[in-house]
This record gives C-alpha cells, sequence and structure tokens, in this order.
C-alpha cells in the first residue's frame, strides 16, 4: 500500500540518551537496544470508520519512539499494517449498505491525511492484509503440516485454528491468567463457542468462504484470512523474529498481540516474536473508553476541520502519559493550545536562557519510558523563563525550536 509523506527531522545536538520502555510480557521497564537498524511493528486500523483520538494518541506515542531512536542515530525500520479485510469492516459496510472496498480505501485514505496533518513519520512498510493473502496463506500452510494448526470437524465450513498449545508458551506476553483469556477473548473478536474447536481459546486462522462474504481462491480453499496471522506473516516477512517493539493499544494485549506472538513463535520455532511488547492506554471521552461500538468518538479529521492546529492535538495527547488511561476533554485542548502558544512566543524571541540543560531534560524524560508529561514541564521552565525574564543567548530560541520538532514532532 501506499504510505504517507515524511517531514524533515532536525538534528539535535547534545547526548542522545538510549530508549527504555515498559514491556508487557516482563512486566518492566527495559532499554530498547537496537542494532543499527531498529526494528518496530505496530499494528494498524481496520479501516471502516475515521481516525478518533484513542488511535491518534497511539500512533503518537510510537512516533515518540521511532524520533528518539532517529536521534540515537538509528535507522528505523517501521512496518505497520491495515486489516482491509475483518467482521468489523464487513460488518459496517453492510450497516451502511457501502461497498466494503470503497469503504476500506475510502478510510484509509483519510487515515493517511491525518497521519500527515499530525507529522506521524511514516511506516517504511504500509501493508493492507488483502494484497499479503498469498503470505498469510503460507503461514497456514506451513502451522498445518507442523501440527500448529488443524481444521475443525465441520464438513460444510472446515475452517482453519490454532492450537494455542503448540508453542508452550501461550500466555507469556499478557500474563493474563485463564480466567482473564476467557473474558476478553469474545469481547475482541474471538468465538469461544465455535463447535469442533479443540480449546475454546483457539483463533481462527482461515475462514472458509460463507455466501455473501468475500473470498480468495488459495491453496487452503475459498477462504480469509484470520485477523492475528496476519500481523504474524507482516511482521515475519518484513522484520525478521526478534525485532525491537511490537506496539499496539492496550486492548491489544490479548488475543491479538498474545496470538500474533505464539503464531510467528510456532512459525519460526523460535522465540520472542518482539524483544518489547509495548501498550499505549486508551483514551476516554466523558469518562468512557473511546470506541466505535460506544460511539463516543473525537475524530482527528473533525478537530482539523475545526482549524485546529496537529501540534496542539499533540501536546494535549503528550499532557498524559501514553500508558495511562486517560480523558480528553475541551479544557484539555484548550490548554494545549495555550501552552503551543506560549512556546511560540519564546521561541520566536531573540534570545533567551541557554537551552543544553532543557533539551536534556527533554531526552531524560523521553528516553524514560516516553515521560512527556515531564517532558512538557521541561520545555515550559524554559519558555516561561524566556517570557518573563528574556536571556542573553541568542542560539537559544532555534535551538529549543528544533529540539521540540525532532523529539515531539511539535512545531514552534
Ligand atoms: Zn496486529
Amino acid at each position: 500500500m501506499q504510505t504517507w509523506s515524511s517531514v524533515a527531522v532536525p538534528r539535535v545536538p547534545g547526548s542522545p540518551r538510549p530508549l527504555r520502555l515498559h514491556d508487557t510480557a516482563t512486566g518492566q521497564r527495559r532499554p530498547t537496544a537496537p542494532g543499527r537498524v531498529a526494528r518496530m511493528y505496530v499494528c494498524g486500523i481496520t479501516p471502516y470508520d475515521a481516525t478518533h483520538l484513542g488511535h491518534a494518541a497511539t500512533y503518537l506515542a510510537f512516533d515518540l519512539v521511532y524520533r528518539l531512536w532517529l536521534d540515537a542515530g538509528h535507522e528505523v525500520h517501521y512496518v505497520q499494517n491495515v486489516t482491509d479485510i475483518d467482521d468489523p469492516l464487513l460488518e459496517r459496510a453492510e450497516r451502511d449498505s457501502d461497498d466494503w472496498v470503497v469503504l476500506a480505501l475510502r478510510e484509509t485514505a483519510l487515515f493517511r491525511e491525518d497521519m500527515e496533518a499530525l507529522r506521524v513519520l511514516p511506516p517504511r512498510d504500509f501493508v493492507g492484509a488483502v494484497e499479503t493473502i498469498p503470505e498469510i496463506v503460507e503461514a497456514v500452510e506451513k502451522l498445518l503440516a507442523s501440527g500448529a494448526a488443524y481444521r475443525v470437524d465441520d464438513p460444510e465450513y472446515p475452517d482453519v485454528y490454532f492450537d494455542r498449545s503448540f508453542t508452550g508458551r501461550f500466555g507469556y506476553e499478557s500474563n493474563y491468567d485463564e480466567d482473564t483469556m476467557r473474558t476478553l477473548f469474545p469481547e475482541r473478536g474471538g468465538d469461544p463457542d465455535r463447535p469442533g474447536k479443540r480449546d475454546p481459546l483457539d483463533a481462527l486462522l482461515w475462514r472458509v468462504e460463507r455466501p455473501g462474504e468475500p473470498a480468495w481462491d488459495t491453496s487452503l480453499g475459498r477462504g480469509r484470512p484470520g485477523w492475528h496471522i496476519e500481523c504474524s506473516a507482516i511482521a515475519l516477512n518484513r522484520l525478521g523474529l526478534g525485532f525491537d517493539v511490537q506496539g499496539g493499544g492496550s486492548d491489544l494485549v490479548f488475543p491479538h498481540h498474545e496470538f500474533s506472538a505464539a503464531h510467528a513463535e510456532a512459525l519460526a520455532g523460535e522465540h520472542p516474536f518482539a524483544r518489547h511488547y509495548v501498550h499505549a492506554g486508551m483514551i476516554g471521552l466523558d469518562g468512557e473508553k473511546m470506541s466505535k461500538s460506544k460511539g463516543n468518538l473525537v475524530f482527528v479529521s473533525r478537530l482539523r476541520a475545526d482549524g485546529v492546529d496537529p501540534s496542539a492535538i499533540r501536546l494535549a495527547l503528550f499532557a498524559g502519559h501514553y500508558r495511562t488511561d486517560r480523558t480528553w476533554t475541551d479544557d484539555l485542548l484548550a490548554q494545549a493550545q495555550a501552552r503551543l502558544a506560549r512556546w511560540r512566543e519564546a521561541a520566536s524571541a531573540p534570545s533567551g536562557p541557554a537551552a543544553e540543560a532543557t533539551i536534556d531534560r527533554l531526552r531524560d524524560h523521553l528516553a524514560d519510558d516516553l515521560d512527556t508529561p515531564k517532558a512538557l514541564l521541561a520545555v515550559d521552565a524554559w519558555a516561561d523563563e524566556t517570557l518573563r525574564y528574556g536571556g542573553r543567548d541568542e542560539t537559544a530560541p532555534a535551538l529549543v525550536r528544533s529540539a521540540v520538532d525532532s523529539l515531539l514532532g511539535v512545531v514552534l
């Protein structure tokens, strides 16, 4: 798929810090340790609705990971998928009497525009599920051959499922107990009651064609892929096993990331799928999680149409820590707009207090599991001092401007 346009990222003088991130699998904040090329996979959208602030918060968090790795001198190989065939997409198309292909193309195009407007650095590989069906089929065939997958005993619809006991490590990514898994599985697309499965929690790999549903002719028969295997195949074929960060929203911890890892590890015969599993919190509105099913969404495109500066959207979302569930309010946006105006005023001053210590603090906080609330306070302190007392360093405003651009993606 076509990705979106990139923006230039200025180099910032001083010493970059190695990035530490909280890893869901070990429950620890650990240093990332990429090679020359840092490798990241972040799960993409299912394109049946516009990008809301929950999506934006997730992609902005991983945009910071990308920027900190760049700052530390790494090249970044970033991969993101688009789940352009799945039940929610088909259900929405049906509800709105829309063509599912047209719906997916339209929403994917809007997503690209939103990401570009937010100055999110684009993935090198932006990959749709439909275009990777041959890769997915190859992976499913391999899982069947190794005994990691099986067909359900149903002559009419012999769908293929993954045997979750195969790797012997199932559950290591989420660390959820059996009860939690059983609760979350049906809430997040799983089908525990499907007759013929060996275990209620086994996940769908290949769905045999049903009347009226799209299907592709493959060696597995006519059908379409399950969701988790899509990410396993796309990531393995582009990044290889043991890449640096697997990312997504916290609602992907289970079953999606657990199964993506298990499928890939069954395919490769080794582990781990990723060295860090990193999850962004949910964004709520009026005390409820922002989600399509609740209908309480604030769309990035709506804010853009209302003339909201994308840098203010960044600052509003960065005012909270990426891992915490937090609430979007008009007040939060107003505070971010005021902060942006203050920073811009200070950055356009002819001189200010020396910027080096501020840039050090900015890097320290961001490298510490993306502690954006503290990072923003460091810039606040510099801006406040500049506006109150001025300063003699004529290079400082330009330095702060370039550090804020490079590390936070915010334009002053
Ligand atoms: Zn995924």
